[in-house]
């Protein structure tokens, strides 16, 4: 049995199976309820910042996957 720990809040997920209970981001897992709430606020602070480009989402997206993990 895997088990992951998530990056995000710390929980254990059992029996953890890649996109489906938990996400890989570069280096990170995180658990689907933490992906969901990041998900949720890197589209408010996507929304934030005009114009939009690609470049901009992944790298607001990194930055605060690495803050909310404490890697920054
Ligand atoms: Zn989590």
């Amino acid at each position: 049995m895997t088990t992951i720990t998530c990056d995000m809040c710390k929980t254990t997920i059992e029996e953890a199976s890649r996109y489906v209970n938990y996400f890989t981001i570069r280096d990170l897992d995180v658990c689907k309820p933490c992906k969901k709430q990041f998900d949720r606020d890197i589209q408010d602070a996507i929304e934030e910042k005009r114009p939009y480009t690609l470049k901009l989402h992944m790298n607001t997206m990194w930055s605060n996957m690495a803050r909310a993990c404490g890697r920054e």
